[in-house]
This record gives structure tokens, C-alpha cells and sequence, in this order.
């Protein structure tokens, strides 16, 4: 090891954990990941989906992998994202599949960084595991869970971290602890335990619960064209249909938390297929082309947004112990953005460890300078949009028109999101990049409502609606209508 060079304990072998084991790694670091799940390496991507990942079960739900995460592989790791592709997964350009009604598309230059990745999140984390080990300086433990931490206490009160102790009751010491455990992470139960003080969180329920499923074309079958939508939402439900490696999919719907009726009748695979199939944007993926991958539908709920303060007035709650990925924040599925935070976390903590890596205070202070400054606002404009989509999809299950205050000024401003929005999305080149822009986190949220020119032409088309035919539907708009095209 290196002078400079640090043992660094990584709790948790999920995205967040093997992102930063890579670049910790790869920046000289030794690195222990322990995980808890006992999943032995899979030999390929249908294995990988097998994996008993009971520690992130999200892992068999849709996930988007926007730029901002595919653009840190390419350019940190071009290495693992030729694995990635290399296994299955694609590329998704954007300027490749626009609407038909869309003219005047012309190629810029920073399109070539507007590109997702699709791919199994199975596959992924596979993937990512195999170039972690790989490494040679990773050591990758599973099987058995981390209790909680090894501690001291300064005379100041500070509590510093100083390893790990096992569910087997064995204690591990490093010169740093990370705390990549996820949604579930008790890093703040551990803290407090050590003697330090609670991290203050902000926390409130998205309201949606996912219901996910997956799929293969069948042989000589392809995808259906990706030139309209692949989503939508109709208030009572948001759907969307993600393509995954492998010529595999997966279709995901998502009811309110409150809505016990259609709650039960997801998770019924009949019931699924043939909601997806009442779908404008999902019904041509259902229509005979694919098979199942699974029997079951899988369900989750409990999606929290949730960001934790590990440093309260100027001064970390402990030294030596950082959470990365979901064990910071996590955020609403439906905008995509978790697996990408939670990579680029990583690297924002890789590069506070190596900048100062004798400084336990001054890397926790940099790292979550970094995070407010960086990541925050994404888990705030999402926390915002979902307050909005609440009180919509509360209005519809009590059978109210959520448009029906007119002097409401978000009634107005839902309006031309539906009306101006949405339609220049389907016309115009510039504000469809705009959109995407914002959406792979390559700009800042707010991005989109500075841009004056952007502006002009969304209201420009929200001004013309008397002019334009009705907008398409994309299902049903009643939830009652919805319901009846159901199988009892
Ligand atoms: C339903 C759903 C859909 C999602 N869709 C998307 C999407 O489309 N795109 C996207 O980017 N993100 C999506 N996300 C978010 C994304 O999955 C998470 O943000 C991401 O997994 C966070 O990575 P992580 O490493 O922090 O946590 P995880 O991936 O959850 O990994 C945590 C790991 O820690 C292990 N662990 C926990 N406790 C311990 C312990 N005490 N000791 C040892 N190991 C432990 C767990 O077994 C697990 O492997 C979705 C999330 C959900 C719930």
C-alpha cells in the first residue's frame, strides 16, 4: 500500500458500494465490501437476475440508467461500460427515435453525451461487481451482515469510527468506514449507539407503490418502434416500459399508496398483463411479442423520499464513517435518478477521500459540500413534483376534477404542462433536448424554466391549443373506466 493509500471497509455491495470500491480502488485504496446477501457470482446476465437480492429487492424493478451515469462510466471507466455493452446492454441515443410528427431535428454536438443506457439493474450491479473484483485491491465478503460500528469516544464528544463489527460477532478495523447498506441503512441507529448525535432527516412517502414485470421478445419478434411514448401518466396510475439487455423489457405501473382496489389487482399477473394492455405506450409491448421472464409481479412499496444530514452545524456526527447512495437520500423511482446519484456520490466521496485522505474531518466537510451543492437540489425538485402529483392523484380517488380551482395558479400551470409542455415535446426538437437535458441530470433542475427560448415555444404551443385536435389520450382517463377493462 501506498503512503497515502487508505483500508477503506465498504458496507454494502449494491450500486453506491461497488462505485465507490471502483474508484477508490482504482485512486490506490484498499477496499473490503461487505455485503450481506450471500449471492455468489452469477455467470451471466440471466443468472444475475436470479440473485437472491432480498438486501435491495428493488433490483427486480424497471430502472432507468440516465446520461449522467452512463457519461461517468464511459469517461472514468470506458473499461466497464464495454463490459456493459458487451453483455447486452444498449444505448439509447437521443435524436434516434423522435416522434413522427417532429421536424427539423438537427444533430448537436453535446447529443453525443444525451445518451441512456438500458439494461437490467441485475445485470448492471453484475457487471459493475465483476470489475470491482477485478481490481485485485477490492475484497468482496458475503454473506454476513454489518452490525454495527467500532468506536471511540474523543473527550470533545466526537465519536470516530475505527471498523465494523460482524453478525458473526468478528470485528473488522479500517481506516474508514462507508456505509453503502441502502434504503434500509441504520447508519444513524449506529451513530447514536456510538454516542454521537441523531442525524436529523427530512423524510416523506412518494404515495406510489411499483408494480413491475419483466419480459423477453420471443425468438424472431422485436421491440415495437420507440418513436412514441413509453410512458404517461393518467393520475390513478403512471406506467412505463423500459428496455432492458438481452432483448428483454419490463413494464412498471404505479398506483397511490391509498388506492387499495387497484393495489390488490396488480400484483395478479392476468390482471397486469391486461392493465398494460389498456396502455397506449405499453399495449403494442404486450400484444404476443415477448414472453414472461417471471411468474410473478413484482411489488414494492414503502418508496420514501428521504435525505439524511450527516453534519449538523459545520461539524460532522462522526469521523471516519460516510454514507453514500440511499443511505444519504433517496429519491421518487419514477424520475430514474437513484442508481445515478448514487454513482456519482461515490465519486464525489472518492475524490474527498484521496484529496485529503489524513483528514477524517476536512473529507466529510468536502464531501458533503459537494452533495448539498450537487445532488440536493435533484432530491428537492423531486420532493416538489411529487407534492403536486399527490394532490392530483388524492383528487381523482375521491372522484374531484384536480383542475377544477381555476384560480389556482397550479391548475394553470398544469395546464401548460399538459398543453404546451407535453405537445412541444412531440413537435420540437429544442425543447424535447431541453427536457432530456433536465431529465438525465446533465443540467440543473431548474434548467428548463430559465431557459427564455425554450419558454417562448412551450407557450407559444400552449397559446394554439383551441387550434390543435384534443390531446391523444393514453388510456383510459377515468380510473372507473380503467377498472372495468380489468379481468375480475
Ligand atoms: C422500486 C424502485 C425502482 C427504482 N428504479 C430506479 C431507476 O429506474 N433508476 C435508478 O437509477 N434508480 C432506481 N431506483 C433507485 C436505486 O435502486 C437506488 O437508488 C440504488 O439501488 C441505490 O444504491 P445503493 O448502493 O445506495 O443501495 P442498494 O443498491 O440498495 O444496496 C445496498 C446494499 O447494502 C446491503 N446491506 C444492507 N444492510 C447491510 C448490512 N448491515 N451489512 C452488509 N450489507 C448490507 C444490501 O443487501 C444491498 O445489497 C429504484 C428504486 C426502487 C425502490
Amino acid at each position: 500500500m501506498g503512503e497515502n493509500s487508505l483500508h477503506v471497509i465498504v458496507v454494502g455491495g449494491g450500486v453506491s458500494g461497488l462505485g465507490t470500491a471502483l474508484a477508490l480502488a482504482r485512486a490506490g485504496h484498499e477496499i473490503t465490501v461487505v455485503e450481506r446477501d450471500d449471492t455468489p457470482m452469477p455467470e451471466s446476465a440471466d443468472e444475475a437476475f436470479e440473485w437472491d437480492r432480498r438486501g435491495a429487492p428493488q433490483v427486480r424493478h424497471s430502472h432507468a440508467f440516465l446520461a449522467r451515469l452512463r457519461n461517468l462510466l464511459l469517461n472514468d471507466y470506458p473499461d466497464v461500460y464495454a463490459s456493459l455493452l458487451r453483455e447486452g446492454a444498449t444505448e439509447m441515443r437521443f435524436g434516434d427515435d423522435l416522434p413522427p410528427e417532429m421536424t427539423g431535428f438537427v444533430r448537436q454536438p453535446d447529443d453525443d453525451e444525451l445518451v441512456m443506457l438500458a439494461c437490467r439493474r441485475t445485470t448492471f450491479e453484475w457487471v459493475l461487481r465483476r470489475a470491482a473484483i477485478a481490481e485485485g485491491q477490492v475484497t468482496l465478503r458475503t454473506g454476513v451482515g454489518v452490525e454495527g460500528v467500532v468506536s471511540t469516544v474523543a473527550s470533545d464528544g466526537t465519536v470516530l469510527v475505527t471498523g465494523v463489527r460482524l453478525a458473526d460477532g468478528t470485528e473488522l478495523t479500517a481506516d474508514l468506514v462507508i456505509a453503502a447498506n441502502g434504503r434500509r441503512s441504520t447508519v444513524p441507529e449506529w451513530i447514536t449507539l456510538a454516542g454521537g448525535r441523531a442525524a436529523p432527516e427530512e423524510v416523506e412517502d412518494t404515495g406510489i407503490v411499483y408494480f413491475s414485470r419483466f419480459y423477453r421478445l420471443r425468438d424472431g419478434c422485436e421491440y415495437p418502434p420507440r418513436s412514441g411514448p413509453i410512458g404517461g401518466d393518467l393520475g390513478y396510475v403512471k406506467y412505463g416500459v423500459f428496455v432492458g439487455d438481452n432483448r428483454t423489457f419490463s413494464v412498471t405501473l404505479a398506483s397511490s399508496t391509498h388506492d387499495d382496489v387497484l393495489r390488490k389487482m396488480l400484483a395478479d399477473p392476468v390482471v397486469f398483463d391486461s392493465a398494460a394492455r389498456q396502455l397506449v405506450a405499453t399495449a403494442p409491448w404486450l400484444d404476443g411479442r415477448a414472453e414472461p421472464l417471471s411468474d410473478a409481479v413484482y411489488v414494492m412499496a414503502g418508496l420514501l423520499n428521504r435525505w439524511r444530514d450527516y453534519v449538523i452545524d459545520g461539524e460532522p456526527i462522526a469521523l471516519g464513517l460516510l454514507p453514500v447512495g440511499d443511505a444519504v437520500l433517496c429519491t421518487n423511482p419514477l424520475y430514474g435518478r437513484g442508481c445515478s446519484s448514487a454513482f456519482w456520490g461515490a465519486h464525489l466521496l472518492a475524490d474527498a477521500i484521496t484529496s485529503q485522505p489524513s483528514d477524517l474531518r476536512g473529507m466529510a466537510l468536502a464531501y458533503d459540500a459537494m452533495l448539498r451543492d450537487q445532488i440536493y437540489p435533484w432530491y428537492r425538485a423531486g420532493v416538489e413534483q411529487d407534492g403536486e402529483a399527490r394532490r392530483v392523484s388524492a383528487a381523482l380517488l375521491a372522484g374531484e376534477d384536480p383542475d377544477g380551482d381555476t384560480d389556482d395558479p397550479r391548475t394553470f400551470m398544469r395546464g401548460v404542462f399538459r398543453e404546451g409542455l407535453l405537445p412541444a415535446m412531440r413537435s420540437d426538437p429544442v425543447v424535447l433536448r431541453a427536457f432530456y437535458r433536465s431529465f438525465n441530470l446533465l443540467t440543473a433542475p431548474d434548467a428548463i424554466a430559465k431557459d427564455a427560448d425554450v419558454g417562448a415555444r412551450v407557450f407559444a404551443v400552449w397559446q394554439d391549443r383551441e387550434n390543435r385536435p384534443p390531446e391523444p389520450q393514453l388510456g383510459p382517463k377515468r380510473r372507473r373506466d380503467f377498472l372495468e377493462l380489468l379481468p375480475a
